[in-house]
This record gives C-alpha cells, sequence and structure tokens, in this order.
C-alpha cells in the first residue's frame, strides 16, 4: 500500500454532518450580524479555516452583512497531532487594519496560541476591535486565557479533519467533520 493509500483508506467517523455544519454557519452568522458592523473585515487563519471562512462569508451576505475578507497563514509547530507551541506568520494580512473592526476566523481553538498570537498581531496593527469567531473549540485544551466570542460547536478530545481540516494535508475535502477510527 502506498503511503497515501496508508492515510486516506483510514476510517473517518461522522462527528458532525454537512448539514449540521450548514445549520451552525447560519446560526453563526446570525449572530455576528446582530454584534458587528456591517463592514467588518474577515480575518480567516490559513490553511484550515478557508472552508469554514467561505461558507460563512456568504452566510453573512444573507443576514445583511457587507463584509471584507483578508487571510492570514500561519504556522504552528505540532508534533504528530498534538500542538508544540511556537506561531509563525507566512503570509501576513495584506489589508489596512488600523480603526478596523475585525472578525478573526479560525477552524478550531485548542490551546489558544494561534488565535492570541493572531490576535495580538492585529491590535499591534492598530486594529479598534477584534472579535473571535471558530467553528470547533476544544475547551478543555486550553493553555492561555482566551475565549471566542462565536462558536459553531463545543468539539470532544480528537483528532478531527474535514471540512478544511487536515491529517498529513489529506482530507480538506471532506464536507463533514470526523475523526480517525483508530485515534
Ligand atoms: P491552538 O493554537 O489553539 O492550540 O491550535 C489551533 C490550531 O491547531 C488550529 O488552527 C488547527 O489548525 C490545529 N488543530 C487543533 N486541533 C486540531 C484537530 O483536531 N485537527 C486538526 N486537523 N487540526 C487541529
Ligand atoms: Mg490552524
Amino acid at each position: 500500500m502506498s503511503e497515501a493509500a496508508a492515510i486516506t483508506d483510514r476510517r473517518i467517523e461522522i462527528l458532525f454532518s454537512a448539514a449540521e455544519i450548514e445549520a451552525q454557519v447560519h446560526r453563526l452568522a446570525t449572530e455576528i450580524a446582530a454584534a458587528m458592523a456591517e463592514d467588518v473585515l474577515l480575518a480567516a487563519i490559513l490553511k484550515g479555516s478557508f472552508v469554514f471562512a467561505a461558507d460563512l462569508i456568504r452566510a453573512l451576505h444573507h443576514a445583511g452583512m457587507r463584509p471584507q475578507i483578508d487571510f492570514m497563514t500561519l504556522a504552528s509547530y505540532r508534533a504528530g497531532t498534538t500542538s508544540a507551541g511556537a506561531v509563525d506568520i507566512t503570509r501576513d494580512l495584506a489589508d489596512r487594519i488600523a480603526g478596523r473592526s475585525v472578525l478573526l476566523i479560525d477552524d478550531i481553538l485548542e490551546s489558544g496560541r494561534t488565535l492570541a498570537f493572531a490576535r495580538d498581531r492585529l491590535f499591534s496593527r492598530g486594529a479598534a476591535q477584534i472579535e473571535l469567531c471558530v467553528l470547533l473549540d476544544k475547551r478543555g485544551k486550553r493553555k492561555t486565557d482566551i475565549e471566542a466570542d462565536f462558536v459553531g460547536f463545543d468539539c470532544p478530545d480528537r483528532f478531527v479533519v474535514g471540512y478544511g481540516l487536515d491529517y498529513a494535508h489529506y482530507f480538506r475535502e471532506l464536507p463533514f467533520i470526523g475523526y480517525l477510527e483508530s485515534d
């Protein structure tokens, strides 16, 4: 069996279906539209949040928002499936940040190091307001004092994949979120 097949042939147990995700994305958009300025800047952290951000921005449109979107690529060093601590910027936001109301978007909030790093970076570039939105929250795993303002799902302490989230760069295309069966 090839190295790729050894990964992609593993069974995935579904945790959140495509329909459940769609419902939560629409609920989040309604909450965000009620709480933030219409011309918010969405700052999505790549790569993991690209699918979530793509669905959320369209749900926000239906909720009456007229957001802009920009991306920031962060590398958080992980040993296998656990977070090791350091965070680096691979690609920074291009848009003007000073004075803006920003919604930071990530796939998962786990230790909190990634979002804490991104939030500090945006404040240092002069953001007026920063709210945090994550699709999944692993509440028991926090190593920093940070909470999200908008949360899609509470997530069990499993390594999850799909809907933008990867394992060894695979599984981002899955329309649902699941975990590797033997994990
Ligand atoms: P934190 O910095 O909060 O510890 O970790 C957040 C980042 O770790 C997320 O942006 C995500 O990229 C990654 N991460 C945390 N848990 C998981 C998981 O269960 N699956 C995947 N694919 N990535 C995860
Ligand atoms: Mg990430």
